[in-house]
């Protein structure tokens, strides 16, 4: 159920948003979702699609942008993409890596009327 608790978070947001533009409706939500962030979007769009019902934001459309995995080599301070989970440094093959994107979950935009 951690996409249900998501999906009302996002809701907030844009009912918020809503609110002080004197919206009558939402029409999109743009979110920016990490790799890593362990969202299921289909989940998350399912929940919000139910829970905005009744709402100012029934209906609107949810546009999701993946934000890969970035980490960064605490060694040569190299920057690169994590892909299938190799946590290595492909430059010095060594080092230990903090992660720079891809656990985020945050909205991006919001269009309303
Ligand atoms: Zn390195």
């Amino acid at each position: 159920m951690h996409e249900m608790a998501i999906a009302e978070g996002v809701l907030d947001i844009a009912l918020d948003y809503a609110k002080q533009n004197d919206a009558k409706c939402i029409r999109e939500i743009g979110l920016l979702i990490g790799d890593m962030s362990g969202v299921v979007v289909d989940s998350l769009t399912f929940s919000f699609d139910m829970i905005a019902k009744g709402t100012l934001a029934e209906g609107a459309e949810i546009k999701v942008k993946h934000v890969p995995l970035v980490g960064r080599c605490t060694k040569c301070g190299k920057d690169f993409r994590i892909e299938h989970y190799d946590f290595w440094c492909p430059e010095c093959k060594d080092g230990v890596l903090k992660i720079v994107s891809g656990r985020e979950m945050q909205v991006e935009y919001l269009e309303v009327d």
